[in-house]
């Protein structure tokens, strides 16, 4: 009687360990939350793409930008070493990117045309693909934190203009002066583009073909991470480029051409001609082909990047980090602003091409 009894326990617990084993893989196979705990984490960011050459930089601006992403990263990092979520690090990241000058968000975003500016900005949750944005706004210091916010506290996922305001406001955000955004540079920027605007016009070229007014599109901030139970997040947040009319949106606050992000594959952020990344849309082509093709972070940010996008006459790149903790910073641009930290606090920069 005892021995049976002993047998039938010992059947009982190895049949329901078999089925825990069942759950556990069927989770990291869905979008869930997992909680790994020895798993790598890292975060990577991007301070927009173009035409950044070093013989066109100074010492000093050059070292200006790598201060400042080296303290955006730290800032990230420093949450995700202490347990703290990838979307709470993606915030803060891009917070310190937008309230400094230098990027093309925030407080150093580009004029519009009508000399005003306009920003977009959004963020994705890879756990359960939940994702936020905001498009065309003029009163907001931190567009990011309030595309966390839609997601988070609205049933929405994408607000713009004056609604975004409204429900800003209603949620707390203290709207500033648009006079905030404006930068003696970025005013000078579109003077020139309007000027060289003007020529072309006489001489009836696309302003398209001007590398200069191609190129006044660039400096949007970005971030992918992945924190230590193995959540996955991305945020973009631009002022979308200079000179652009008639409330033009951009791909930094579509989901899935400027941000994407999935626990099953990886993070993206986008910056570049942002028509090109709509079309192509880029982020989310860059985890499809992980997803269904099965091939590796690297080589889908290749082929978008280095083929796809150039194949429709765009330009531009990526930051992104799968859910194993690599790594892609893949641009076809002369530069990106760049920088990388792993779970050991390595750090690599970059702003030119290699
Ligand atoms: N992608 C942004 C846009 O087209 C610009 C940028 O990345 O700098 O609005």
């Amino acid at each position: 009687m005892y021995k049976t009894l002993t047998l039938l326990i010992l059947l009982f617990v190895l049949f329901s360990c078999k089925n825990d084993r069942k759950t556990a893989s069927k989770d990291s196979n869905s979008h869930s939350e997992t909680t790994k705990t020895d798993q790598n984490f890292g975060i990577v960011i991007h301070g927009g793409a173009g035409t950044i050459l070093k013989e066109n930089m100074s010492d000093s601006l050059e070292n200006a930008y790598k201060v400042k992403l080296t303290e955006a990263i730290n800032v990230g990092y420093s949450i995700l070493k202490n347990g703290g979520t990838s979307m709470e690090a993606v915030v803060s990241t891009i917070n310190v990117m937008e309230d400094s000058p230098l990027f093309n968000a925030g407080k150093g975003s580009v004029f519009t045309h009508d000399e005003t500016n306009e920003m977009d900005a959004s963020v994705m949750n890879g756990a359960d693909l939940n994702a936020g944005a905001v498009a065309g706004v003029t009163r907001i210091k931190n567009p990011i934190s309030l595309a966390l916010v839609v997601m988070n506290d609205s049933p929405h996922v994408m607000l713009s203009g004056k609604g975004a305001e409204i429900f800003a406001q209603e949620k707390g955000f203290l709207l500033v002066d648009p006079e905030y955004f404006y930068t003696e540079n970025r005013f000078q920027s579109l003077q020139k583009i309007k000027n060289r605007e003007k020529q072309k016009a006489k001489k009836l070229g696309s302003v398209f073909e001007d590398p200069y007014i191609k190129n006044s599109k660039f400096g949007t901030v970005g971030y992918a991470a992945l924190d230590k139970n193995g959540n996955l997040a991305a945020g973009t947040s631009t002022g979308g480029m200079t000179n652009k009319r008639w409330n033009r949106i951009g791909d930094a606050p579509i989901i899935g051409a400027g941000t994407y992000a999935n626990n099953a594959t990886c993070a993206v952020s986008s910056t570049g001609w942002g028509e090109y990344f709509i079309r192509a849309m880029v982020a989310h082509d860059i985890s499809a082909m992980m997803e269904y093709k099965g091939v590796s972070l690297n080589e889908a940010a290749k082929e978008v990047i280095q083929k796809k996008v150039p194949a429709l006459g765009g330009d531009g790149g990526i930051v992104a980090i799968d859910k194993d903790g690599n790594v892609a910073m893949e641009f076809n641009t002369a530069g990106m602003y760049r920088a990388h930290m792993n779970s050991e606090g390595e750090l690599t920069l970059g702003i030119y091409k290699e």
